[in-house]
């Protein structure tokens, strides 16, 4: 068996964010993964402020936005008529995840961590990982940053989430021969999906267009995709959709067992509201590293979890905020009343589009929504 001080599985935004982390302060890891880089990944790609943040706080180089798409102009619909339009707005950059994973994976490897990719895990047991082609490596801490189906937490729980209360979302790639979308600017369309919304995204080459949202709310998916494509003027043959689970804010409060710490999609550290999850993914992979770090420097391992849940706590109050807010936006019985509010109220467009840029927390946005709240309420029952 070949040991390390800590095996990372999966290096998505997560894993090499935690693999950076640990390698650069000069502890022995390898960063394992199914999948051989580039690799893709379905996504949106939206990278947003909190993510250049964060990418400049664990990377130490700023974002470089040169194979991205950015954009200063923001559109919200619902159903087939524009809410508003938003112009001179913080930056969103639009990547490719092919590309930015790639990035995020090479800074792992400068750092000094070990290539385990390309290959799949047969098994996990405690700590140690064997992969199928029968190699084995141990280590005294595992970090599972292997995504929505991680096979970590399917080890620690039976099973990784419960389909039923996870978010999930279809994408397509719209090349611009089909529709030239390129030179929109981003679009976000309320109600395409229940609990969730539909987006368009353009990028360098193609245009990103998708739905997502709560999956047990969203049985009929495939036709809102469908009926979303075809209200963009696009195909909308089902053929070419292309699905993933995004744990939509089921967050773990205790992301992990005894040795094995889990972090991004794998803790279900995503955005209830907006589906953010690359910031998160990036900053808690750090966080899960500089725990173990901390452990390892005491010689106690087994503290790493428990130093690891106590730097959540922000993150996870944040989106444990989001989760409650979502109802107001959402909830079908709320719908009308949020899209009146959004036509009418420049701070509530303001206050949304800086919720998707990653330019407010939520602590902040919900202070402003209890200022709010009698009116909304009474708009509600008005109508
Ligand atoms: C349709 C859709 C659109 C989205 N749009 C956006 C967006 O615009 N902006 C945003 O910020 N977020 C978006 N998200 C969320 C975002 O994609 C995730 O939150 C983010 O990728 C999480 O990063 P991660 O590192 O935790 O996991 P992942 O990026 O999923 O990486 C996990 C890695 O683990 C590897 N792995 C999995 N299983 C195993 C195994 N058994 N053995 C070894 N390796 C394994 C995988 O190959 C992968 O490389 C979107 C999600 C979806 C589904």
């Amino acid at each position: 068996m070949t040991n390390y001080d800590i095996l990372v599985i999966g290096a998505g935004p997560a894993g090499s964010a935690a693999a950076t982390t640990a390698a650069a302060a000069g502890y022995r890891v390898a960063l394992l993964d199914k999948a051989s880089f580039p690799r893709n990944k379905l996504c949106g790609g939206l990278f947003t402020g909190r993510s250049r943040s964060y990418y400049r706080e664990i990377f130490g180089e700023d974002f470089d936005t040169t194979g991205a798409v950015t954009r200063d102009a923001i559109e919200f619909w619902h159903e087939g008529s524009r809410l508003a339009r938003l112009e001179d707005v913080p930056p969103f950059n639009l990547t490719m995840r092919v590309e930015l994973d790639n990035t995020l994976f090479q800074h792992a490897l400068a750092a000094g961590a070990e290539d385990r990719t390309g290959h799949a895990i047969a098994e996990i047991d405690g700590g140690s990982v064997t992969l199928k082609d029968g190699a084995r490596l141990g280590a005294s801490i595992i970090i599972g940053a292997d995504g929505v189906n991680s096979i970590a937490a399917k080890y620690l729980y039976g099973k990784a989430f419960d389909t039923s209360t996870i978010g999930f979302g279809l994408e397509i790639e719209a090349s611009p021969a089909e529709q030239s979308l390129q030179d929109q600017p981003l679009r976000i369309d309320f109600a395409s999906a229940t609990w969730g919304y539909g987006w368009s995204f353009p990028k360098q080459g193609s245009t990103t267009v998708g739905v997502g949202g709560l999956r047990s709310a969203n049985p009929d998916m495939k036709d809102k995709m469908s009926s979303y494509l075809t209200s963009l003027g696009l195909d909308g043959d089902t053929k070419r959709f292309k699905g993933h689970h995004l744990p939509f804010g089921d967050f773990r409060a205790i992301p992990g067992r005894k040795n094995i710490l889990l972090a991004g999609d794998a803790a279900g550290l995503v955005d209830p509201i907006t589906g953010e999850g690359i910031a998160f993914a990036m900053k808690s992979g750090q966080l899960a590293a500089q725990s173990a770090i901390k452990a390892l420097s005491q010689d106690s391992p087994d503290k790493a979890l428990a130093l690891y849940q106590t730097s959540l706590k922000e993150m996870h109050r944040s989106l444990w905020i989001a989760r409650n807010l979502r109802r107001i936006i959402f909830a079908p019985k709320w719908q009308s009343a949020f899209t009146g509010t959004f036509r009418r109220s420049g701070t509530v467009r303001m206050m949304y589009m800086q919720l998707l840029a990653g330019e407010m927390e939520y602590p902040e946005l919900a202070r402003a929504v209890v200022r709010r709240l009698p009116r909304y309420v009474l708009n509600r029952f008005r109508r």
